[in-house]
C-alpha cells in the first residue's frame, strides 16, 4: 500500500508512505524532503 504524502521541498520528488514507512523525512518546519536531499544536507554539515 502506497500513499502520496507530498513532494520534496528541495527537488520536488514525490514522497510516499509505504506500509507506514515514509520514504523521506519531515523537517522541523513541516516541509518534506527525500532521503537524497537529506543526505546532501548531512554531508554539508559534517
Ligand atoms: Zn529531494
Amino acid at each position: 500500500m502506497q500513499e502520496l504524502v507530498g513532494y520534496c521541498h528541495s527537488c520536488g520528488k514525490a514522497i510516499y508512505c509505504e506500509n507506514g514507512f515514509l520514504n523521506g523525512t519531515v523537517q522541523e518546519d513541516q516541509t518534506l524532503e527525500c532521503f537524497d536531499c537529506q543526505e546532501q544536507h548531512q554531508d554539508s554539515m559534517s
